[in-house]
């Protein structure tokens, strides 16, 4: 498949040339040898992967579109788009500090205090604090209006009582941005705040959670008399739903190609083994590759479309449910067609290997059509808000 070239335009051929060749000089010994290891959901190579986030750190490939007062180099989302291609291009390890850096960062630059933005932005960059994301609960996912971990003030700090689950990667934060109740009294989106909780406190105990494809990738996060200081509220006290919202808002434009790429692999790599298959190839089995591989490609260019969107200063809104839905759809299919390419022998893992790519894409393929909002949440959002159908019963 034609993937690997795209011509981002004249302005930024020279950005472009300009990371290739860092690249190619960086990308070298322990790094080149995890060339596309990881993914959002998967903890391996873990410590090579933080390693390779600093050494993007150093050479200054990390907040491309930050301000430079904090770290960043003050230039706008294509060089964004532009450097996060080359890096997955160059097959480079899939980074490992994106909560902070593709959500939390974000979300301070957005509506962050002065003095937060200081606090915690140039240590986001340096990869010197991890964060991670505590806004479901048991009971309390796509319904997440109905948190009931709970802050109450006492004197200058807040102390915070409850359960988060799902949280990627808590075990290795040194922070959490938590979503809790402030208001006793209040209920539903009314009465949150984001708070800023210090990780390594005797209040915060996390349990990881093994996946699907036998990695500790995320966590339970138990708050017993946590403590975070009063002044590590974003956004205003209440008002944390609309912090919550504006994060998962966030378009993570600068991660569909590189996302879109990894699929395109897969997708050259399922086609490549079915070639060397001996013998006929099931008629049907042989239909569902070819409908595989062109999904994958119709993502391209629904991806592309997001794109363009989003370097035009528009926000997808909408076409990025569509692009969501579609995308974990088409992954989910490709990774049953490969495990039923690979047949019985597919399903074996010996003891201390690694999955191969087709197992990896069926094993956490799975689970990209719950997080960053299910997929039957997807269809509730087009059917209302693109379809006009009638709203679904709230709770
Ligand atoms: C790999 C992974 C990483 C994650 N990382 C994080 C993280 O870092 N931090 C964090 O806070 N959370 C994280 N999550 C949690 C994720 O946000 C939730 O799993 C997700 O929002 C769904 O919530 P739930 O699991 O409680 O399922 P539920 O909301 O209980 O849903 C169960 C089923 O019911 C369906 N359903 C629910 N409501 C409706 C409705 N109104 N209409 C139709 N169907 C409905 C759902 O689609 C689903 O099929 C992660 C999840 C995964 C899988």
């Amino acid at each position: 498949m034609d993937s690997v070239e795209l011509d981002f335009g004249p302005r930024a051929a020279a950005f472009q040339q300009e990371a290739r060749a860092w690249l190619d000089a960086h990308l070298v010994g322990e790094f080149a040898a995890h060339r596309g290891v990881g993914s959002p959901t998967d903890a391996e190579a873990w410590d090579v992967r933080l390693a390779w986030d600093r050494e993007l750190a150093a050479g200054g490939w990390l907040g491309i579109s930050w301000p430079e007062e904090y770290g960043g180099r003050g230039l706008g989302l294509l060089e964004d788009i532009v450097f996060s291609y080359e890096h997955a291009r160059a097959g480079a390890p899939y980074r490992a500090s994106t909560n902070g850096l593709d959500l939390l960062g974000p979300m301070l630059l957005a509506v962050g205090s002065p003095e937060q933005k200081e606090r915690f932005l140039p240590r986001i960059l340096g990869v010197r604090e991890l964060w991670a994301q505590g806004f479901s609960e048991p009971g309390a996912g796509s319904d997440l209006a109905s948190v009931r971990t709970r802050a109450v003030l006492d004197g200058d700090e807040w102390v915070i009582d409850g359960q988060k689950v799902w949280s990627t990667m808590a075990q290795a934060a040194d922070w959490i941005y938590v979503l809790a109740r402030t208001d006793p009294d209040s209920k539903r989106h009314k009465g949150l705040s984001m708070l800023l909780v210090p990780a390594d406190q005797p209040g915060v105990e996390i349990r990881p959670i093994r996946n699907l494809a036998g990695q500790e990738e995320f966590a339970e996060v138990f708050f017993t008399g946590a403590r975070t200081a009063a002044d590590l509220v974003v956004g205003e006290v209440g008002q944390g739903w609309r912090t919550a919202m504006a994060t998962l808002g966030i378009e993570r434009g600068a991660t569909l190609l590189p996302q879109q790429l990894t699929f395109e692999r897969e997708a050259d790599n399922l086609v490549a083994a079915a070639k060397q298959r001996s013998g006929e190839l099931d008629p049907e089995l042989r239909s569902r590759i070819a409908q595989a591989w062109m999904s994958v490609r119709i993502m391209r260019t629904t991806n592309l479309r997001t794109v363009g969107e989003l370097l035009s200063g528009r926000t997808p809104g909408r076409q990025a449910s569509i692009a969501k839905l579609y995308a974990s759809q088409a992954h989910v299919r490709l990774g049953h067609v490969a495990a039923e390419l690979a047949g019985p022998a597919g399903q074996i893992v010996e003891e201390g290997y690694a999955l191969d790519i087709r197992q990896r894409a069926f094993l956490l393929s799975l689970a990209e059509t719950i997080y960053g909002g299910t997929s039957q949440i997807q269809r509730n959002i087009i059917g209302e808000q693109v379809l006009g159908l009638p709203r679904e019963p709230r709770p």
